[in-house]
C-alpha cells in the first residue's frame, strides 16, 4: 500500500490542486491531503473552512479512482507528518520555475531529515498552471471572475467571504 501527502495551504482550494490530486491519485493507493494550518500566512479561510471545501471537492473524485483520500490537518514539520500518517512520497506540484527554486532547497533539506521519503514533481495541465491561490483570492477581492480557476462552490464561498 503506496500512501503518499500532498501537502499546502489551500487557501482556498483551486483547479490547479484539484488536477493535481487527480494525477496523484494515480500514481499512490493512498493519498493524505496536508492542510498546513499556517497562522503565519494570515489565511482568508479558516482551517475548518479549507478543509471541509476540499472535503467537498475530493467526494466529486471518489468515484474515479480506488485511492482512497484523506485530509489531514497538520502544524509540524512535513516529515513529521508524512511520518503520522504513514506516507512515503511527497507529491507537490510545480508551475513556473518560480517553484523551482523553493522546492529544490525544501527536497534537499528535507531529504537529508528523512532519506526514507521520495518527493515527486507533477505538473497540471495547461491551463490550470498558472493558477495560484494568491492570486484567485486578489482577483474576488477586487469583484473579478475566478470561475475559470476555482469551483462554482469555492468560487461562491469566495464571493460570501468578500461581501462580509
Ligand atoms: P499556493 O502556492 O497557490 O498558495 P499551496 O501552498 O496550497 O498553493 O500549494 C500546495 C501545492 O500545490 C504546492 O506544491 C504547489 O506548488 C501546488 N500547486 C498550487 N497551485 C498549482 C497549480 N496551479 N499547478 C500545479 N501545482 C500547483
Amino acid at each position: 500500500m503506496r500512501t503518499g501527502l500532498y501537502p499546502g495551504t489551500f487557501d482556498p482550494i483551486t483547479l490547479g490542486h484539484i488536477d493535481i490530486i487527480r494525477r496523484s491519485c494515480a500514481l499512490v493507493d493512498r493519498l493524505v491531503i496536508g492542510v498546513a494550518i499556517n497562522r503565519d500566512k494570515g489565511p482568508l479561510f479558516s482551517l475548518e473552512e479549507r478543509v471541509a471545501m476540499i472535503e467537498a471537492e475530493v467526494a466529486g473524485l471518489k468515484g474515479a479512482s480506488a485511492t482512497v483520500i484523506e485530509v489531514h490537518p497538520f502544524e509540524n514539520l512535513l516529515i513529521d507528518c508524512a511520518r503520522d500518517v504513514g506516507a512515503t512520497i511527497l507529491m507537490r506540484g510545480l508551475r513556473a520555475v518560480a517553484d523551482f527554486e523553493y522546492e529544490y532547497q525544501m527536497v534537499g533539506m528535507n531529504r537529508q531529515m528523512d532519506a526514507s521519503i521520495e518527493t515527486v514533481f507533477l505538473m497540471a495541465e495547461a491551463q490550470y498552471q498558472p493558477i495560484a491561490s494568491k492570486l484567485v483570492k486578489e482577483i474576488s477581492r477586487l469583484n473579478g471572475d475566478v470561475s475559470k480557476f476555482v469551483t462554482p462552490a469555492v468560487n461562491e464561498a469566495l464571493k460570501r467571504k468578500f461581501s462580509d
